[in-house]
């Protein structure tokens, strides 16, 4: 079954494929409808809008973890660098506004519990078994193996776990990502279900 996406969500900034979006959409769907979802990264929400879609389509909600600070490739002169998200008056940068703005331009505000932290501190004192969770924040080494150690212990048995950025050869994308994909099926405690673009998903046995 399919369900309506709100009408933005094609114009959200954002690095979510559509097909990887309705990916999200599915696993969220199958596995949200007793618990909640929780993304990390979700800078101006287009990964955000899929997820509070398909969990408010079964009654659920998606916890969105983002400091809104930017990783790495989003500070000043890097690749991914937009001006428009920069506080000139904090200095730094700032995805928050955009993100409200384009949940509640979605409808969606009473569907998503927005975490502004980084990814550490959200998980330190986490205990809600999570249906679904979505790993999309900092791409270095460090980051994601936090994200890995932080949530991945939270999803439920049968629930999912999906990483974004997979990329096999190096020379295509960093390697953290698909490097927390491999330990999470070598840990046996998630099996890989499929791969849709660069987005894995693997279930928790
Ligand atoms: N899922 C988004 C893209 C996320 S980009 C989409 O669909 O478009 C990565 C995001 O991760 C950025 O907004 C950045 O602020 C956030 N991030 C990076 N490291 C983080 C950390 N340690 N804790 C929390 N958020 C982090
Ligand atoms: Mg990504």
């Amino acid at each position: 079954m399919t369900i309506a996406l709100p009408a933005n969500i094609d114009s959200v900034k954002g690095f979510l494929d559509k097909e990887e979006g309705q990916a999200l959409v599915e696993y969220a769907r199958a596995a949200c409808a007793k618990l909640p979802a929780l993304e990390v990264g979700s800078y101006c929400g287009k990964s955000t809008l899929y997820l509070a879609a398909a969990c408010q389509s079964v009654g659920s909600i998606v916890y969105a973890v983002d400091h809104h600070r930017g990783s790495e490739e989003h500070q000043p002169g890097e690749e991914y660098h937009d001006p428009v998200l920069f506080d000139s008056q904090a200095q730094k940068m700032d995805s928050f506004r955009e993100f409200r703005a384009n949940i509640d331009a979605a409808g969606l505000t009473d569907s998503v519990v927005p975490i502004v932290a980084t990814s550490a501190v959200a998980a330190k004192m986490w205990q809600t078994p999570l249906g679904l969770v979505f790993i999309d924040g900092g791409h270095s080494e460090a980051a994601a193996q936090a994200d890995y150690h932080g949530w991945a212990r939270h999803v439920a048995p049968g629930g999912f776990l999906a990483i974004h950025d997979l990329f096999p050869n190096p020379e295509e994308g960093g390697q953290a990502p698909i490097n927390i994909w491999r330990q999470a099926q070598a840990s046996g405690l998630f099996e890989s279900v499929e791969v849709r673009k660069t987005l894995g998903i693997l279930r928790r046995i």
